[in-house]
């Protein structure tokens, strides 16, 4: 048999390695950024249109590179910053494979620019698909621009798979973000589709984060620092009580590159015990340094996992550092347990006479009235019960009674069975939590909070994709403060949330957003913690994918918004929640698919009677 065996041409290889390298357009970012640290740069510019789906630019300020250096440099393993394999265990840059370039170059169009220091010209490459279309020297100043058009022009299939330019532009900021975060003596400018998006001047670290996530940081942010012979810990840790709901702000940088790792997260998590609510996540920037000969740097290239080789140690130590740091700032609440503070006499009080106690009566007071032990929500409970509904035309109400069931069905069965009854049966509230009410073969017991969830989830997801939700005027608009990435995100769904009834006046300088109406179930001191809380969960959900922008909308909205079990409920809102559920289209199951009600058969009831 004749052999059949080839070498890949260099551009077919380039290819392939580019499907490793290059993901999504943050890919690239992320490379083109990491080059331009590397090559020293004081000042670095960012520059993406449409998701970077159209174009990249990074120009920087540092060592630039010589002719020579700048065709070598988009060769398959060319690099500068390794000589040997020994080398690897001593990494000082954050690029050391020598194949971003080449890579990059593969799959896009490529213009670069540089020049060093000494040159007295600089070159520019074009680059197409590998293959270089024109070089020549041209005058330009210290440094290296490199510009990246219409990534996977050539790779539809990846093309076609890319998010919108919203997505791939937040999937960019968060890299943008990592780097950023990690070098607040480096001077960046981000500039989206013309607008500038961050202008980040030289800084502290602490500026740096504020500057990046938010004004709101400065306050929040407590400072971590400890030195040991295995790992150098500084940055900060947020106050536990801006925890939040999603992850989002956590962040370790492991010897100025950022990183992921379950395990120290959970040491840090661990330090907030008892301090955050279970279900919240502590944010942090927290920058290790350790010996580059203990830490093993994922060999892939877009893996952000590392390996530390004193794991252990340094998952106690930064425990500890972290519980040290909210003692010393008093965040921690101080805890003894032997002693008891009502037995306490304070000096001054040991002197004086003791006074009669003097008994007060409440004359008010009924004991069989429920008093809700929470502060009650602005949403309706009592009153108000009616503006859950607002938006649900009397049509679509009044609609549901004249629905068919199908009998062969269980659930609709028990629709119908509701229905024959639906005027004449009483209500009650059981524990607080659920509503109890008879059917024809038996008895309701439905989740008030679950099937509430299944209500508001349909009339948000009509309101988002049909028509228009009711909103309520402010009497003075309010002014809500983002950070750039929520703004992004924000505008993501600016649109739906218009539908449910928010109004959103322009966007001032400062990030600020003006409102003049919400949705007229919400209250407005809820609003600025509202959205806060629905941006940072739609992009956590948004990373996961599946759904639709309005279904995860809906989700969340109906989630935050939904009453809680714990809430007493007045028998017209019970009826109405009753109702209410049994007109959705899909009233057996919660939007998160658990069961909103629970049924029992009179059958059965008298089968344990036997
Ligand atoms: P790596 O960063 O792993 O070395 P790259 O493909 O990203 O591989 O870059 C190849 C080489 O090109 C680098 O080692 C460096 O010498 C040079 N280079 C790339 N970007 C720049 C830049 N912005 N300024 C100066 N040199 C650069
Ligand atoms: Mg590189």
């Amino acid at each position: 048999m004749a052999d059949i065996i080839k070498l890949l041409p260099d551009h077919v290889a380039n290819q392939i390695a580019a499907g490793e390298v290059v993901q999504r357009p943050a890919s690239v970012v992320k490379e083109l950024l990491e080059n331009a640290i590397d090559a020293g740069a004081t000042q670095v510019k960012l520059i993406v249109k449409d998701g970077g789906k159209s174009l990249i630019q990074v120009v920087d300020n540092g060592v630039g590179m010589s002719t020579t250096d700048a065709r070598l440099s988009f060769e398959r393993h060319a690099t500068s910053k390794i000589k040997s394999a020994d080398d690897l265990f001593n990494l000082q840059t954050k690029g050391f494979r020598g194949e971003a370039l080449a890579s990059i170059a593969a799959i896009s169009h490529v213009e670069m620019q540089t020049k060093t220091e000494t040159d007295e010209l600089g070159t520019r490459l074009k680059i197409e698909g590998s293959k270089m279309v024109s070089q020549e020297p041209i005058t330009t100043q210290k440094g290296t621009s490199i510009l990246v058009k219409n990534l996977f022009y050539n790779i539809p299939a990846r093309r076609n798979f890319l998010k919108s330019n919203q997505v791939e532009l937040r999937h960019i900021t968060d890299e943008f973000h990592r780097v950023a975060l990690v070098h607040p003596d480096i001077e960046f400018h981000f500039y989206n589709n013309g607008a500038e998006l961050f202008n980040l001047s030289e800084t502290t670290y602490r500026k740096r984060i504020s500057n990046v996530i938010g004004s709101k940081m400065v306050e929040r942010l407590v400072p971590v620092h400890e030195e040991t012979d295995v790992v150098n810990i500084s940055g900060f840790i947020c106050k536990p009580e801006f925890a939040k709901k999603s992850r989002g702000e956590q962040f370790f940088f492991a010897n100025g590159r950022f990183i992921k790792s379950p395990y120290l997260h959970h040491a840090v998590v661990s330090a907030f015990e008892g301090l955050i609510k279970p279900d919240t996540y502590p944010g942090y920037f927290l920058y290790l340094n350790v010996d580059p000969s203990t830490v093993d740097i994922n060999i892939h290239p877009t893996k952000t996992e590392v390996k530390f080789e004193n794991e252990h140690a340094l998952y106690a130590m930064l425990r500890s550092t972290v519980k040290h740091a909210l003692g010393q700032f008093n965040v921690a609440p101080v805890l003894d347990f032997e002693h008891d503070p009502n037995l306490d006499t304070p000096y001054d009080y040991v002197q004086k006479e003791a006074v009669l106690p003097r008994v007060t009566v409440d004359r008010g007071f009924n004991p069989f009235e429920q008093k809700s032990t929470q502060p009650m929500p602005a949403r309706p409970s009592v009153k108000g019960w009616e503006n859950l509904y607002a938006g649900l035309s009397t049509d679509d109400r009044q609609s549901f009674s004249s629905l068919e069931f199908e009998s062969e069905s269980e659930q609709k069965t028990f629709e119908g069975d509701y229905l024959e009854h639906a005027r004449q049966t009483p209500t009650f509230q059981l524990h607080r939590k659920y509503i109890v009410t008879t059917i024809k073969s038996g008895m309701l017991v439905i989740d008030q909070h679950r099937a509430h969830q299944r209500i508001l989830y349909e009339k948000f997801l009509k309101e988002i994709t049909v028509q228009e939700g009711v909103s309520q005027q402010l009497l003075f608009p309010i002014e809500v403060k983002f950070s750039k990435k929520e703004l992004t995100v924000l505008n993501e769904i600016k649109d739906s949330l218009a539908n449910i009834g928010f109004i959103f006046e322009d966007v001032k300088k400062d990030n600020r957003v003006k409102l003049s109406g919400v949705p007229s179930i919400m209250a407005e001191h809820q609003i600025a913690s509202f959205l806060d809380g629905l941006i940072s969960e739609y992009q956590e959900g948004r990373s996961h994918g599946g759904t639709s922008q309005a279904e995860l909308l809906a989700h969340l909205l109906s989630k935050n918004l939904a009453i809680r079990n714990g809430e007493p409920l007045e028998q017209e809102s019970q009826e109405a929640l009753v109702n209410d559920l049994f007109s959705c289209k899909e009233p057996m199951l919660s939007p998160s698919k658990k069961k909103t009600y629970i049924t029992l058969l009179v059958n059965d009831i008298e089968k344990r009677f036997l």
